[in-house]
């Protein structure tokens, strides 16, 4: 709920100062050419003519991006915080997931969780015997991860990040579609990186049959708060130009709260002529009650460093 609420409340000051964002027409993983699909909202998005992937014509700079982490969540009157904290159960059960994923392929250790908010997967690991910390460019919410969490959390993006430390794990859950320089926060990622380390990255799967079937009206294409879709093919070969080599990937178990649920279904069914009494119906539903996200369009793939 916080990433989400950050991203969706930043699409406006955005759009006002898109001139600051760079233009990419080559693909940014392969460098070869690319071309317009479609236009969503005022942003086009460009598919690379080799290796598929999907992107912003216009790219996020730096600037667009402390604006995105501008901290408007724990203003106002607190409904959003009360959200969040509503859907922390169920990030720190990701992180258990993840935890108990992860044990198949390497004993727990250090790990570093890009985009950490305010903690809540982060302590599912570390209730799962992981030693973490985190990285999270919104400075009122990192603060809130270090004071109430007790989790050392470093202010600032994947980018600038210059820390001395070698992690066995760098973690990536829905946070590598928002990086505004993709290779430059990789390589500070691969140098937070033991030889033979792990990276753990989640993300939306451009080829999942959902995407697939909805087109341009999947619900997944929000420029300019994200900027890439990937597929795991895609993915890989640009974690391949770092050293990496992907060794497990699976469809997470993710669950979903009430309002995010309704406001996904919402969404995706707006187009339709039913989809006004879907929405009243989707009133019917607890807010209080999760339910198992089944939409098949998020993967998540574990990739080992070159030792
Ligand atoms: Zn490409």
């Amino acid at each position: 709920m916080l990433k989400r609420f950050i991203f969706s409340s930043v699409t406006d000051s955005m759009d006002s100062d898109i001139n600051l964002a760079s233009l990419q027409l080559t693909c940014p993983i392969c460098d070869q050419s690319s071309k317009r699909l479609f236009r969503k909202d005022s942003f086009w998005i460009r598919g690379c003519d080799r290796c598929g992937h999907h992107f912003t014509e216009q790219q996020p700079t730096a600037k667009n991006v402390s604006k995105i982490y501008d901290g408007q969540y724990f203003q106002g009157d607190g409904a959003g915080y009360i959200d969040y904290l509503a859907e922390a159960d169920l990030l720190q059960r990701l992180g258990q997931y993840y935890a108990d994923k992860l044990q198949y392929y390497l004993v727990p250790g250090t790990v570093l969780d890009v985009g950490a908010a305010a903690g809540f997967i982060l302590k599912g690991m570390i209730e799962s015997g992981w030693r973490g910390e985190g990285l999270e460019p919104n400075p009122r919410i990192a603060e809130f991860c270090q004071q109430q969490l007790g989790q050392k959390t470093t202010v600032g993006t994947l980018e600038e990040l210059q820390t001395k430390e070698r992690f066995d794990l760098v973690m990536m859950v829905q946070v590598i579609q928002h990086f505004y320089n993709l290779k430059l926060a990789l390589h500070a990622a691969s140098v937070a990186t033991k030889p033979g380390g792990y990276w753990l990255i989640e993300t939306w799967d451009r080829s999942s049959p959902l995407a697939r079937i909805r087109g341009r009206n999947w619900h997944a294409y929000t420029p300019p708060s994200r900027s890439h879709w990937f597929a795991p093919p895609d993915l890989e070969q640009l974690i391949a130009q770092f050293g990496f080599q992907e060794i497990a990937r699976g469809n997470p178990n993710k669950w979903m709260d009430g309002p995010y649920r309704k406001s996904v279904l919402r969404y995706q069914f707006m187009d339709k002529a039913w989809g006004k009494p879907l929405a009243q119906g989707l009133n019917l539903i607890p807010d209080r009650l999760a339910t198992p996200y089944l939409g098949g369009d998020i993967f998540w793939a574990l990739y080992q460093k070159a030792v």
